[in-house]
Order: C-alpha cells, then structure tokens, then sequence
C-alpha cells in the first residue's frame, strides 16, 4: 500500500529510493560490504581530531588550506581544487551544476550505485550503457550514446563494483569523440589501489589545459581510511568548480575533517604502504577465487566482484551466515571488500562452498 505524502513532493523524488547503504556488521563478523579501509587511523589522525577545537564555530567555507595541500601535491592551482563532504557531494554538485530537466547523463551500468539518484535529484535522465565483456566499460557504445541532450558522462574506473580500469589508451580515444565542451567527470575513487600500468591516471598523466572539460574526483575514504569523516575531492578547470562550489550546501566539510585529511596527505608514505598491502592481498584473493572456479573480472579497486546471477541473494545469505557481510546486487552478482588478512581467509572458505552450488 503506498500513503501518499502530505505535501507535494516532486514525483520523480516520490518514487526514488533513499540510497542503501552497505549493510553494518556485529562485532563478530567481517564487514566487507562498504569498500571501507580496514585499518585503524594513524595516531597522528587521532591527534589531528583532539587538536582541531572551535566546534562552536564555523568551519572555513573553502577549506583553503586542504586546497592548497592539494594543489601542491598534484601541480595545479587552489582554485583548480574543491573539496566536498565526500566525493559523492561533489558528484552531486557536478549533476545540479551541468543538467535538468530535458538533459540526459551517460554513465555505465552496473557502476556506482548512487549516480542514478544523484542525476534524477537534479532532475536529469539518466542514460545507462550495459557494461561490456570482462565487466569493463564499452567507450564506444557510451561515446555512441551521447546526444545534443547530454551534458555529462561519468567514467568510473577503477569501476566498482565490477573492478576492471579503463586505460588510458581507452579514454584518450574516447575523448576525441567527444564534443569537447562535454564535462565529462573521471570517478577515481579507488585510483590509489590500480597496479595496471596502462590504467587512465587522471591525476598524472592528464593535463587541465589539454582537458578542460575533465574533472577528476578522488576521496579520502578508501585509500586514506576516513570514510567516517566525509571529504572529498575535485581537480578540474577552475570555472567548472566554480558551479560545482555555487551548487555546494555551505559549509559541509568540518574543520576536523579538513585537519584529518590535512594530517593523512602529510602522512601519505605511511597509508600508501598499507594500500600496497590491500592491494597484494586482493590480487592474492582474486587468485585463489579464480582457482577455485569463480570468474573474476580484473580487480583494481579494494574489492572483488563474483559474478553470482539469479543466486547473489542466497549466495550473500551464505557468506553472511559464515561472518562476511558482503554487498549484494540482486540478480547480479556480490562484491566484497578486501579486508583484514582473517577475512580474507573466511571469504575463500565460504567462496569454496558457494561456487560448487552456482550452475
Ligand atoms: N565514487 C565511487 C566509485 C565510489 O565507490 C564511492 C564510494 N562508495 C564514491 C565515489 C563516494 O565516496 P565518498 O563520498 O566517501 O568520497
């Protein structure tokens, strides 16, 4: 029975679900459903939150000094960066700023669960191009779906949940078929974990000045392990930002969040070996699930994918029975995190029983 709401509420809004969270676990169970970090902060991230006082004051709108940081460490000016509460702020920003009603939004599908969302909220269609083989984006079937109606595509690589990158051959070719006054917006979310040498880099290799219309987003949340604290990141052409900081709700990220991420860019060796250490125990995971039966899509986020159809929902009842709460697309197929070195293990014992039940 569905109970209309008391006032108007926009209808495209009525019918939309809330975004669904990954499921959170008991203390006795891994959970690998978020593509969370599953270490501890730094003590020196610790200190930076028990330091940063002023809660009764505002945090600085522009977070000048993150920006700045930023700025520094990829080679570009403060105002070719913008912080939001999490990149998915700034996702959305991006989709208020560039689209409305009428305009169309080319993404792959299946990829980010919240890019359906974030473009209905801003009114926008979007458009959803089946991934190709391999789980890996098909360029040119996206780059064939652009109209005089789209006025962004995302590309998410590494794709989550699937896993594979683009390369950077893949997207330099792409672009040229694009308009060039497209916004195209690269999702790098898990780009610190990539070991594909010819993976696009949106932060090394390609220039603003050669691509205006690229924006770069990245986070704090899963290679930094702040997910907790929201904040995120855009690199891109100054005027773009600018619509995205005019679409912002003010003042979202907090001072501590800004200091936390502040401490963690400085501290960036240090979490960059424990990425390194996520990173072999994935490729080692992906391995082993391989060689028990499962075909796994290349890996280069923090996550597998297993491609588990009409079973997922039984098959993540299975792995949740067993103390794994992994994230399950239904119908689809399971994604689950690299965690610690345990559930690593725990994954592969219970991924042994689920794949001799698959057809
Ligand atoms: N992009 C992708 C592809 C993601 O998987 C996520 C998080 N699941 C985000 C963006 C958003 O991350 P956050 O808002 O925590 O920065």
């Amino acid at each position: 029975m569905t109970e209309d709401a008391p006032v108007r509420i926009r209808p495209e809004i009525a019918a939309l679900p809330p975004y669904k969270q990954g499921k959170q676990a008991g203390p006795e169970a891994f959970k690998l459903s978020s593509n969370e970090n599953p270490y501890e902060p730094l003590p020196a991230v610790v200190e930076a939150l028990r330091r940063t006082v002023g809660v009764n004051r505002y945090p600085d709108a522009t977070a000048a000094r993150l920006r700045q940081a930023l700025a520094v460490r990829f080679g570009v000016t403060p105002d070719e960066v913008h912080i939001g509460a999490g990149s998915v702020s700034i996702l959305s920003q991006l989709m208020l700023a560039a689209a409305g009603p009428g305009d169309e939004i080319v993404y792959a599908w299946r990829s980010f669960e919240a890019y359906p969302g974030l473009v209905l909220i801003a009114g926008a269609t979007p458009i959803e191009v089946p991934l190709g083989p391999g789980a890996r984006h098909d360029l040119d079937a996206m780059a064939a779906a652009v109209t005089d109606r789209t006025r962004a595509v995302i590309v998410c690589t590494p794709n989550n949940p699937t896993g594979p990158v683009v390369t950077q051959a893949e997207f330099d070719a792409f672009l040229a078929k694009l308009p060039p006054d497209l916004l195209v917006i690269l999702d790098e979310a898990y780009a610190e974990f990539v070991t594909e040498p010819d993976a696009v880099d949106g932060l090394r290799r390609l220039g603003i000045a050669d691509h205006p219309n690229v924006v770069v987003l990245r986070t704090f949340s899963k290679a930094y392990g702040l997910a907790g604290l929201r904040v995120g990141y855009a690199i891109g052409h100054r005027r773009i930002l600018d619509a995205a900081r005019s679409t912002a709700v003010p003042l979202s990220v907090t001072a501590q969040s800004e200091e936390a991420a502040l401490t963690s860019l400085q501290a960036e060796d240090e979490l960059l070996e424990r990425v390194h250490t996520i990173a072999a125990r994935r490729d080692r995971l992906a391995a082993a699930l391989r060689t028990q039966g499962w075909d796994i899509p290349d890996a280069q986020g923090n996550f597998v994918w297993l491609a588990t159809g009409g079973q997922t929902m039984d098959a993540a009842a299975r792995f949740e029975d067993g103390g794994c709460i992994v994230r399950p697309f239904a119908g689809d197929g399971i994604r689950i995190s690299v965690g610690e070195e345990e559930a690593v293990e725990k994954v592969l014992q219970i991924a042994a029983s689920v794949v001799e039940d698959l057809p």
